[in-house]
């Protein structure tokens, strides 16, 4: 959902949305740049210059929120970036991605564009976000292909995020070089979480599924890199056909080698972009996943290594299991079958991706 600015021919900027009056002076004070909603449009601060909007664009606007954060292109083009009501919040750093995983929801063509989000523009986006929002994701791509300058926006955000829980996702790679590892721990913000996904127990299924030879031993040293310099690491395992059979050696491999990470991670797949491509290896209704799963979230949790499911809808889930199912699918994603309307754990349940309701929509069946 975008508004056009029609007459507007300035620079590329970030502006935080005034709809109150002491809102705008808030941002005034604080020295941001900040589009004011007024009854006949739009007035952009600080040269104080207005815009009428169409009809449509008024009507947009019902949905944003005094403190929402948006990019103003030169076209006039304004996109919001941060919503103050949501908790999904997220920094998109790069498309790109060095690694190339048969089950990536996003397409491999989109994973060869080479945009990098450069850090000033990140930090002002940043300095406009209000200091006290909850949850703020940094993604990618693998968001540190962005290069050094990735860890100049982590000191910012470290320095101006002092309660904020930040969760950043990536590949792990780049932690297997120590100077990196350190560099993250010493830059991220105080309460941030990195989450990084371990595919398989072994080079063999781990690279099979990443494509990329040597992706295993770096992925696991950067683990350890990490916790060793005192760092939070979620562990994801992504489950499909292809490590199914592998997921109680992928426990074990944790259970032994990667002492200290905060939990892991079982999640279902998202079958679009290349998981969409490589269904034919990799799919599995996700209650026949579970069943394989089922072990070893068991011998993780008997360990004392605590276990969240992602994307998993709570009927494909054995019912002692199902209290460790997150709503973790973005609202904007979710679908329910005809049949969830009678089911008895709607309100409880995340459902399913829409991309992957096609394949899953079988295996959903209401709970009594
Ligand atoms: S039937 Fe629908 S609402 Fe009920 S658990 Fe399954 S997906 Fe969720």
């Amino acid at each position: 959902m975008s508004i056009k600015l029609e007459e507007y021919f300035g620079k590329m900027r970030i502006v935080s949305l005034a709809r109150r009056k002491e809102t705008l002076e808030d941002l005034n004070r604080s020295g941001l740049d900040v589009v004011y909603k007024n009854q006949n449009g739009i007035t952009l601060y600080p040269e104080g210059i207005h815009y009428n909007l169409k009809d449509k664009d008024e009507f947009t606007f019902l949905n944003y929120e005094d403190y929402d954060v948006f990019e103003l292109y030169t076209d006039g083009t304004l996109i919001r970036c941060f919503s103050v009501a949501s908790t999904e919040n997220f920094f998109f750093i790069t498309p790109q991605c060095n690694s190339a995983c048969i089950m990536c929801p996003s397409a491999a063509d989109v994973r060869k564009l080479h945009e990098v989000k450069n850090a000033n523009w990140l930090i002002d986006i940043a300095r406009h976000i209000p200091v006290t929002a909850s949850h703020l994701t940094i993604t990618g791509g693998e968001p540190f292909l962005a290069g050094l300058e990735l860890f100049d926006f982590l000191a910012f955000l470290r320095a101006k995020f002092l309660n904020t829980e930040f969760l950043i996702l990536t590949n792990g790679r780049i932690f297997s070089i120590w100077k990196y590892a350190s560099a993250l721990v010493m830059t991220a913000p105080a309460f941030t979480t990195i989450a990084i996904p371990i595919h398989g127990s072994t080079e063999k299924v781990h690279d099979f599924i990443t494509q990329t030879p040597g992706s295993f031993i770096q992925t696991l040293t950067g683990i350890k890199n990490l916790l060793k310099l005192g760092a939070a690491v979620e562990v994801r395992i992504v489950v499909s056909r292809v490590n199914g059979e592998d997921l109680v050696n992928i426990a074990k491999l944790i259970i032994r080698d990667l002492a200290g990470i905060s939990y892991v991670s079982v999640m279902a797949m998202e079958m679009t972009g290349s998981a969409a491509v490589n269904k034919s290896v990799l799919w599995e209704p996700y209650s026949k996943l579970f069943v394989k799963a089922e072990p070893a979230i068991k011998l993780l949790l008997e360990n004392g290594i605590d276990v969240k499911l992602y994307n998993f809808p709570l009927c494909t889930v054995s019912s002692g299991y199902r209290t460790l199912c997150e709503k973790s699918i973005s609202p904007g994603k979710i679908k329910y079958s005809p049949d969830c309307s009678l089911c008895a754990a709607k309100d409880a349940c995340g459902g399913v991706f829409n991309g992957t309701y096609y394949l899953e929509r079988e295996d959903l069946i209401p709970l009594k």
